[in-house]
């Protein structure tokens, strides 16, 4: 079975400003290209703006954090000509109040961009001032991003401007697959088989992602089968999320890629598998990309490998036309 998701509608929200709505406080935008040409191709975005959705209206005066970084205010950041007050008004619970209904509106989604620096949407870095006028040291999150963690804490987040990084958007990216995946195959149809499916199916992409969570998940679910099926599925899907939270390293995909090479010594001759692994010193050395030993390694698995390994889905875990391995 063919378990690869070419999955072309899968729902993700976006800052409707980093999609090209101009909802800024003046009345611009801040489309992200990588949005609009790459990821809309399997992405069905839905666009959010807590600030409009707070009636501040288009345009409006700017906002900043104020307070504790740990528990900061949101604040008009200069005085409007007309009323002097505003400038300290605490717009927190007006902005909270109209982000309830839109936290609740996402629970279907598989991920979510993030417009970076915004005290509303900005997940990290985000500047929170001292009454002074000063900013403090530390950094926040603007408070719909902060919402929107605490809310879905499993869900893959990501801000337009880290998605610059190639390796960020690829983990990105794959976070927003398995996360899909995870809800179509086992949440809506939940049963200790089909967890037991999924779990077989993202064997070796765990492995590259986190060894110590690889063992971990493996271990839980061998002794799992009698444990009550909801609160299985919602410490397993956690510890999932978490594993695959960051990038593999070059040395960590090697490993598994020669991990599963174990699957063609039958099949494929011994100077054809050398070829193969000198071409996993040469990614490991940064010489080649990393879609250049997978496409080999895919090649002779779709020819050679088993069922179980032509399913994994380490080898294919978005659509390759996206290109995402051609720059990590
Ligand atoms: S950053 Fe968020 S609140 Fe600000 S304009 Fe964009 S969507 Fe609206």
């Amino acid at each position: 079975m063919n378990r690869i998701s070419e999955t072309t509608d899968i729902p993700v929200g976006i800052s409707a400003c980093v999609m090209g709505e101009q909802v800024r406080f003046n009345g611009g935008h801040s489309q992200s290209r990588i949005c609009q040409n790459q990821l809309a191709k399997h992405f069905k975005f839905q666009p959010f703006c807590p600030e409009v959705a707070a009636g501040f209206g288009i345009p409006r005066p700017t906002m900043r954090l104020t307070g504790d970084p740990q528990r900061p205010t949101l604040i008009f950041s200069r005085p409007r000509a007309d009323d002097t007050d505003e400038q300290e008004k605490d717009l927190s619970k007006q902005l909270m109040d109209a982000c309830q209904s839109m936290l609740d509106r996402c629970e279907h989604l598989d991920g979510f961009i993030l417009k970076k620096d915004s005290p509303s949407c900005g997940m990290e870095r985000v500047k929170v001032y001292q009454p002074s006028g000063h900013p403090h040291e530390e950094r926040g999150a603007g408070l719909f991003a902060r919402a929107m963690m605490q809310r879905y804490p499993n869900l893959p987040i990501e801000e337009d401007g880290r998605l610059n990084d190639a390796q960020l958007r690829e983990n990105f990216v794959m976070r927003v697959f398995a996360h899909h995946n995870f809800r179509k195959e086992v949440a809506e149809q939940p049963s200790f088989h089909n967890l037991l499916q999924f779990h077989s199916s993202y064997k070796y992409l765990l492995m590259a992602h986190n060894q110590v969570a690889y063992r971990e998940l493996g271990k839980m679910l061998a002794v799992a089968h009698n444990e009550p099926l909801d609160q299985l599925l919602l410490t397993y899907h956690e510890q999932f999320m978490t594993a695959i939270n960051k990038p593999a390293s070059r040395g960590s995909h090697c490993n598994v890629m020669q991990h599963i090479m174990g699957y063609l010594k039958q099949s494929v001759e011994s100077s054809a598998r050398q070829d193969i692994l000198n071409v996993f010193e040469q990614y490991r050395l940064g010489e080649v990309n990393l879609v250049t030993p997978m496409t080999l390694l895919s090649h002779y698995i779709n020819q050679n490998g088993s069922e179980y390994v032509r399913a994994q889905r380490y080898l294919q875990p978005y659509p390759a036309h996206l290109g995402l391995r051609n720059q990590v």
